[in-house]
């Protein structure tokens, strides 16, 4: 009888962290007690006008409720990449926080390039319609995780659920090139 073939190594799986593992945005919200609507565009003028407020305050960044913690996921994240000009300790305590282990964390700062990052990484997942052009333009495979700020945009690349990653990347391989 012939052996199954099905089985793939674990994939390599990079993720952004706002907007994907974390609710920054709720918890701004709420923290300065705004109307919690999701914003339609990522740079919405209540994260804009109140980021400085709360960038050095720890207690913030260690209080956000997550999106996906590593006990809803079906992989182990391997790299976090991500914008947020914060110390990478209090970001380290958070995903540990959430379950996450043995994960390299990568801080790109404001205006860096999460591109140049994706070494080793076989896909990776932001919110940012921005940098998930900017990875595309790497070998890794890119997806956008759909939210109201990107829903406008026009991909097959979009995902709804993190556990979505595997079948969107073997899928798209047996479909598409
Ligand atoms: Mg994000």
């Amino acid at each position: 009888m012939k052996k199954s073939t099905n089985w793939n190594p674990p994939l390599k799986i990079g993720l952004d962290i706002d907007g994907v593992v974390a609710d920054f945005e709720m918890h701004l919200y709420k923290w300065f007690n705004l109307p919690t609507n999701r914003a339609i565009k990522w740079d919405d003028e209540r994260i804009m006008d109140n980021f400085k407020k709360i960038e050095d305050n720890e207690e913030f960044w260690l209080s956000i409720p997550a999106i996906a913690k590593q006990s809803d996921l079906d992989f182990r994240p391997h790299r976090f990449v991500t914008a947020r000009p914060i110390h990478n300790d209090w970001t380290t305590a958070w995903l540990k926080k959430q379950g996450f282990k043995d994960f390299e964390l990568v801080t790109v700062g404001v205006d860096g390039k999460k591109s140049l990052h994706m070494d080793n990484l076989d896909v990776f997942v932001d919110d940012a319609i921005h940098n998930y052009l900017d990875v595309k333009d790497t070998p890794t495979k890119s997806l956008l995780l759909f939210c109201p700020h990107n829903r406008h945009y026009k991909t097959r690349d979009f995902i709804f659920h993190l556990n979505q990653i595997k079948q969107k990347f073997y899928g798209n391989n047996i479909v598409s090139n």
